[in-house]
């Protein structure tokens, strides 16, 4: 599992290296930088925190992703998780920031 960063959209924040766990993202040149792809362990943190959307991550058939790439947008407290298939489909799931985390 892994991810990619569009660096012709990332802005330099610095919030993908700070919530990851692994501390597996570092900024160069105020660009993010994934540094040891082989330890992310997909927990999506970084996809999730990106304000900008330039994180995918890959969801391979490992996890019954069959190479989808997903990637988040936001819109005030909703967060619409993307998932676009191989086959061109789309599927949006919406969370809405203040019921995350209730189960
Ligand atoms: S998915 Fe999780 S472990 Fe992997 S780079 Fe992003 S925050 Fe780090
Ligand atoms: S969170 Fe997004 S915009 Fe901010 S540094 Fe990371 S990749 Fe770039």
């Amino acid at each position: 599992m892994s991810i990619r960063i569009n660096k012709e959209k990332c802005i330099g924040c610095g919030r993908c290296t700070e919530v990851c766990p692994g501390t597996l993202i570092n900024l160069q040149n105020q660009k993010a930088v994934m540094q040891y792809p082989r330890d992310c362990w997909g927990c999506v943190s970084c996809v999730k925190e990106c304000p900008v959307s330039a994180i995918e991550f890959f969801l391979g058939a490992d996890i019954g992703g069959n190479g989808s790439i997903m990637n988040v947008t936001e819109e005030g407290d909703i967060l619409h998780w993307n998932i676009h298939a191989q086959d061109g489909t789309t599927t949006t799931i919406d969370v809405d920031r203040n019921n995350s985390n209730q189960y």
